[in-house]
This record gives C-alpha cells, sequence and structure tokens, in this order.
C-alpha cells in the first residue's frame, strides 16, 4: 500500500497530528511525501517517508508521476483553500491524475480520515488487486 502525504504550509501541522494519531496504520504502507511534509511526518512519527523535492520545486509532480504509473494506491493532500500557492498548476495537475487513474484522494481532514478508516477494515483490497495484475 502506497501512500502520498503532501500539505501546504498552514496544513502541516494537521497532517502531522493527523499521521501521529493514525501511526499504527501508516506503520504498515509505504509512505511518500514531498520535501517539507514528508520530513515533519518523520521527525513526527519515526516513520519512513520517501521524500521528493519540495510541493514548489516538482515534488507535486514527481508523486503525479507514481500516481500515473498506477503506483499510488491513496494520497492525503490537505490543501490551503486560502492561500494562492505559486505551483498552482502543479496541485491541479496532480488532482487530475488522481481523477484519471480513479485514486482515492483527501483534500481535507474530514474525508482523509473516512478513507483511512476504510484502509484499516481492509477496504482497499481492489487496489492490491489491481497493483498485482
Ligand atoms: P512541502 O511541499 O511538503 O515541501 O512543503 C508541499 C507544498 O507546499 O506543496
Amino acid at each position: 500500500m502506497n501512500i502520498a502525504l503532501i500539505a501546504h504550509d498552514r496544513k502541516k501541522d494537521t497532517l502531522v497530528n493527523f499521521v501521529v494519531a493514525y501511526r499504527h496504520i501508516f506503520a504498515k504502507a509505504n509512505l511518500y511525501g514531498t520535501g517539507t511534509t514528508g520530513l515533519r511526518i518523520h521527525e513526527a512519527t519515526g516513520l519512513d517517508v520517501h521524500r521528493f523535492q519540495s510541493g514548489p520545486l516538482g515534488g507535486d509532480q514527481q508523486i503525479g508521476a507514481l500516481i500515473a504509473e498506477n503506483r499510488m494506491d491513496l494520497v492525503l493532500f490537505f490543501r490551503d483553500p486560502l492561500m494562492a500557492q505559486p505551483h498552482e498548476p502543479d496541485i491541479i495537475a496532480l488532482l487530475r491524475l488522481c481523477d484519471v487513474h480513479n485514486i482515492p484522494v483527501a483534500t481535507n481532514m474530514a474525508t482523509a480520515e473516512i478513507l483511512v478508516k476504510a484502509l484499516e477494515r481492509g477496504d482497499f483490497a481492489w487496489r492490491e488487486t489491481i497493483n498485482s495484475q
């Protein structure tokens, strides 16, 4: 199970706290993250996070490339809806690829919580089936 973790600056604390709260679930997955988000999560949880570039420097596109290859099973992308981002085109592209490849994606904690609980229940077995084909 490959999970991508991205949070804009004013959402980083929320995502870090979320991963801490559900650490027992995230510990069973392969974690990927943009640069600063990944570092913050690693520091807070001790979990290994494969870190890409920072979002504004191309990290969203690097994660998008994995989505395009159908190698990402879940994306938690805590966007800041109240702050313009210099890399807005990359953000839109990443979310578009989730739709193209039918990848579960949460852009806020409420949805993330539902998806992570579904993951814990085993509701993502269909992704494992796809990945093993
Ligand atoms: P960061 O990138 O985790 O390196 O801050 C995320 C973003 O802000 O897009």
